[in-house]
């Protein structure tokens, strides 16, 4: 049966005030799991979910509007580089990000281990820091895509999250609610991504991409690899740490070259002609990347948490380290504290794991690979459990990867 425009429209609408009832509503994402949305059910469905609360309205801002949305990585700490990055370049950049579930890290949740650093904004302040620094990073506020909040929360007890229709809509509701003007998407393929080959990510980029458009949002995306860590440092306060030396000039290849990719889909959808590996270099998204964290209450100078306990992983053997599975190094750090399993609970600031080599270095057997970071002791044996089988050492060099795969849009 084909929903109507006119159904969708007062089912989400009824489902967000509570007059559908949850039941009711699982049956329907159970058969939207396994039957999918027609395209103009998908559009209905995401207008639906737009409608459902506030659109930010950033026309008043001067600076063109772009932001970025990536669907989740281990090690993905590029938020905190690019929006400074891509505002030192001329555009605003309203970054409105979610806290971390499961395996990968959420954005607030690495950015609160910086000491007064206030995640929580209002609409007037958030429309201030875009006019002023040009970027913010923060909560989406309750009245984004409130329909979202809801159906999110019901996917995730109904086992039906993996869904390409259910993941775009929810994506792009709060995206294009934010009032963004243009957006690119960071789909990350591989064993630590939510979509693990290259055909599914590509399906939802390009669903993601033709939502977008329709909305009036100009959409972009790149197809990223994510069968390892990007970076070497995975959890929150270490994750800062790298971003800052990034920022610095003293980043790793990989985050670099992901980070640059990026900023330079988002500047030219932006219709800025600059050169982002320019402000790197020049300290420019740094000082932005200090005015963003000190207009939020952070102090960009201060201390970051430490871990209380460390222990290392070592080579097995000498040869050449060929791959680190990203699945199994997020979900160690995630068992250190990093992360969390509901929404509701705390995480460590000092949890995480350190890349002490990286796929295509040489390694001696005995020498460390992994260093883990954690407050609790007794966490570690089952974290050193996620890591069995996660690096692998052979005689040749693996071949060198490129981490942008494609683009799209
Ligand atoms: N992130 C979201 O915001 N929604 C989904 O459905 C999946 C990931």
């Amino acid at each position: 049966m084909i929903l109507s425009t006119a159904d969708i429209r007062w089912l989400i609408a009824a489902y967000t005030c509570g007059d559908v009832a949850d039941e009711q509503m699982s049956a329907l994402l159970m058969a939207i799991y396994f039957r999918g949305l027609d395209e103009p059910e998908l559009q209905a469905w995401t207008a639906a979910m737009i409608s459902s609360g506030e659109r930010l309205d950033l026309s008043g801002l001067t600076a063109p509007t772009v932001d970025k949305h990536s669907t989740g990585g281990v090690g993905d700490k590029v938020s905190l580089i690019l929006a400074p990055l891509v505002a030192s370049c001329g555009a605003a950049v309203p970054q409105l990000s979610g806290r971390g579930l499961g395996h990968t890290g959420g954005t607030l949740d690495k950015l609160e281990s910086i000491a007064g650093w206030r995640a929580t904004l209002s609409n007037a302040e958030i429309l201030a820091l875009l006019a002023g620094t040009g970027c913010v990073i923060c909560a989406a506020g309750e009245g984004l895509a409130p329909a979202d909040r809801r159906l999110y929360a019901l996917r995730d007890v109904t086992g039906t999250v993996e869904s390409i229709p259910l993941i775009a809509s929810s994506i792009m509701s709060k995206k294009i609610a934010e009032g963004t003007g243009a957006l690119v998407l960071d789909v990350k393929v591989g064993s630590g991504a939510f979509m693990p080959d290259i055909a599914a990510a590509r399906e939802l980029a390009c669903t993601m991409v033709d939502l977008g458009n329709a909305h009036g949002v100009r959409t972009s995306a790149l197809l990223t690899r994510m069968d390892v860590p990007l970076g070497r440092a995975v959890g929150n306060a270490v994750e800062v740490e790298e971003s800052v030396a990034t920022l610095r000039g003293d980043g790793p290849a990989d985050l670099v070259a992901v980070t640059l990719a990026l900023a330079a889909e988002m500047l030219r959808l932006a219709g800025i002609d600059a050169d982002p590996a320019a402000a790197l270099a020049d300290g420019r998204a740094l000082r932005s990347y200090r005015a963003m964290i000190a207009a939020q209450g952070g102090d960009p100078d201060a201390p970051l948490p430490g871990a209380r306990h460390t222990e290392v992983l070592m080579a097995e053997s000498a040869g050449w380290l060929r791959g680190l599975d990203a699945r199994g190094v997020g979900v160690a750090a995630w068992r250190l504290g990093a992360g969390r399993a509901r929404k509701e609970d705390p995480v460590s600031a000092a949890a995480g794991i350190i890349c002490l080599a990286k796929p295509g270095d040489r390694v001696e057997q005995g020498q460390p690979v992994l260093e883990l970071r954690g407050d609790a002791d007794d966490r570690f044996a089952r974290a050193r459990e996620a890591l069995a089988g996660a690096i692998e050492i052979g005689p040749e060099p693996p071949e060198p990867t490129d981490p942008v795969l494609e683009r799209i849009g």
